[in-house]
């Protein structure tokens, strides 16, 4: 792990470079102080001996006693490593304590003795071709009472000079290593543990960044990064809490997504789907998995939403526009709002579609259109009726009186057929301008229905029917609007009463059954066949018109049947069979709407 950190051979590489250019830059420093310190040292040492034996020489010099200066320059060239040269004021070699002097030339021209001579003190290096070595060279005059009578050459070979700084340089290099040495296990040390807390703490950074906030970096022991650790510690913390954020959001959008009756679908700018609610699932028979991320245009089949979508995307506004949508269920009006959506910087990243089901809309409006239709042209007949009648009596001065009676009769028929009319158009819109259950109070349905029965008894009889009823003895209550329902089970009566033609049983169950009140109206009448019985039910609907007009029927009595039992969250049906009766049933909940009555 440390050996694959890039970050550990930065720093350890970065260490060991510092580490080598430093002792490398001080060992070179120490070298130069080094060769110049032993120079310094070769060069007093030459001055100290040559000076010290200026004086020394002066009296064997003044007595010729030169076998002494021999003696004694040989044995302090001896304990001092030099050379010593011992020349006369002409030049003469007097000794030599490596050569044998009189082997030797004459020395006054050498640059070191014209120096001395002239300077007090003459230095040179040069090569001695006498012993074949360079050499460094210092003379000095030999002063008798001011007067120089010779000089003293003392000298030291190069290669005694640097071998000493050789070995100075060795010992030097020797120590640098051994300091290097310790220096690299150092930075060695101190760059894996720094490496090991940068490893750590990115791992941790890299947990944080993949979504797990609860981690925490321990800030102790940090190295010099403990603000680091609280940064990351902070920014793990924050972190978190802006995910709960934005999750939460995420979610709560999410829910008003698909919950949502309108079909909504998300698109970026080539339409690809990005989000598509449950709505808009169903209504573009589209698959929510196959269809996320892939373009809309090849997805469905309708020009007028892609026409939408695409003009919302160039012109960067809201489309209005209307489709239909075929539907299992047939097919469905949708109004289409296509808005395209920009950045926070404004620039367009694509658009969204908005499809609103207008169905049951449209199909209301247009059942109100029929219905305006249907009403005028329902009294539109009897009125037309009474004024042709009237026309013809106003118009016709010797009418009988026996015709006049005629038409007067025909006309109060119209009349009342119009004020039936007129009632049940009423009673619908009654019905329909709302009106809360909170109204209904409770009712003995057993005895609304007996009721009803004794009255359409006469009737009953007059028509030659036997109208029979089973009633529960006990109450049976139920909540309600006692008018309503008491229409209710007379339209049924009467319905049952005019479609049986010859003399039959009419015969009115009441039960209770999983809380519901059952009323069956049963007829031996006309019945009804399969194909009209749905139908029975709609405004103005006849099967016979000519017969149920006959019989002073409006097409609307069932009608105002279903709506009744609807507001009382009820459900009407009917059996029937033609040519041998029909039964109608009734179900209506005896517990009061929204709150279960106590027993
Ligand atoms: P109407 O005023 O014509 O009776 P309704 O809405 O009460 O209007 O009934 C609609 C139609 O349903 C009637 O015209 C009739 O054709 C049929 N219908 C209703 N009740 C019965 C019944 N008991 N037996 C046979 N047909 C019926």
């Amino acid at each position: 792990m440390l050996i694959k950190s890039l970050y550990f051979w930065r720093t350890y590489i970065g260490y060991v470079l510092v580490a080598l250019i430093g002792t490398f830059l001080f060992a070179a420093s120490l070298v130069g102080r080094f060769e110049q310190q032993i120079q310094e040292k070769t060069d007093s040492s030459l001055l100290y001996n040559a000076r010290l034996l200026s004086q020394v020489f002066v009296s064997p010099l003044q007595n010729l006693n030169y076998p002494q200066i021999r003696e004694v320059a040989e044995s302090i060239a001896q304990n001092a490593g030099l050379r010593i040269t011992v020349v006369d004021n002409k030049g003469v070699v007097l000794a030599d304590t490596s050569e044998n002097p009189f082997t030797m030339d004459n020395h006054l021209r050498r640059p070191e003795i014209l120096l001395a001579s002239s300077a007090g003190i003459g230095r040179a290096t040069r090569y001695s071709f006498t012993l074949e070595e360079q050499f460094h060279y210092l003379a000095v005059p030999i002063f008798l009472q001011d007067r120089i009578v010779g000089f003293v050459r003392t000298a030291r070979a190069s290669s005694a000079m640097n071998a000493e700084i050789s070995e100075a340089n060795s010992v030097l290099l020797r120590n640098a290593a051994i300091v290097t040495f310790f220096v690299l296990l150092l930075a060695f040390y101190l760059s894996a543990r720094q490496a090991m807390k940068v490893l750590e703490l990115t791992t941790m950074a890299d947990e944080i960044s993949r979504g797990n906030f609860a981690r925490r970096i321990p800030v102790g022991n940090a190295l010099g990064m403990k603000k680091l650790a609280q940064a990351i510690n902070q920014m793990a913390r924050s972190s978190a809490r802006s995910v709960t954020e934005i999750t939460a959001d995420r979610n709560r959008l999410a829910t008003i997504f698909t919950c949502m009756v309108e079909g909504v679908v998300d698109v970026d700018m080539d339409q690809n789907i990005l989000h598509i609610n449950e709505a808009a699932v169903r209504m573009l028979s589209v698959n929510e998995k196959r269809s996320t991320g892939k373009p809309l245009w090849q997805e469905i089949r309708n020009q007028e939403i892609i026409d939408a979508l695409d003009e919302a995307i160039k012109t960067f506004s809201v489309i209005k526009a209307q489709t239909r949508l075929d539907h299992e269920s047939g097919q469905r009006v949708v109004d289409i709002y296509a808005a395209s959506l920009s950045d926070d910087q404004g620039e367009p990243i694509g658009a969204v579609l908005v499809l609103h089901d207008i169905t049951e809309l449209k199909n209301l409006e247009r059942v109100r259109t029929d219905f305006v239709a249907n009403a005028s042209h329902e009294l539109k007949t009897p009125i037309t009726a009474i004024r042709g009648l009237t026309e013809t009596i106003i118009g016709d001065d010797g009418v009988d009186k026996e015709t006049m009676v005629y038409f007067i009769e025909r006309v109060h028929a119209q009349s009342l057929r119009l004020s039936q009319l007129v009632g049940d158009l009423m009673t619908i819109s009654r019905l329909e301008s709302s009106y809360s259950s909170e109204d209904f109070t409770k009712i003995n349905f057993a005895d609304l229905v007996r009721q009803a029965v004794k009255a359409a008894q006469s009737t009953a009889e007059h028509k030659g029917h036997k109208l029979v009823s089973d009633l529960p003895a006990n109450e049976m209550e139920l909540y309600g609007d006692r008018q309503n329902l008491s229409q209710l089970v007379d339209n049924l009566i009467d319905n049952a009463m005019k479609y049986t033609t010859d003399p039959g049983t009419i015969a009115i169950t009441l039960k209770a059954e999983n809380q519901m009140a059952v009323l069956e109206v049963r007829d031996s009448g006309i019945g009804i066949s399969p194909q009209y019985q749905k139908r029975v039910f709609e405004r103005f609907y006849r099967v016979d018109k000519a017969r149920s007009q006959s019989l002073g029927g409006t097409g609307l009595g069932l009608s105002i049947v279903k709506n009744i039992v609807e507001k009382h969250s009820g459900t009407v049906s009917v059996k029937s069979q033609l040519g041998s009766g029909s039964t109608f049933i009734v179900k209506l909940p005896m517990e009061k709407l929204g709150v279960t009555e106590q027993a």
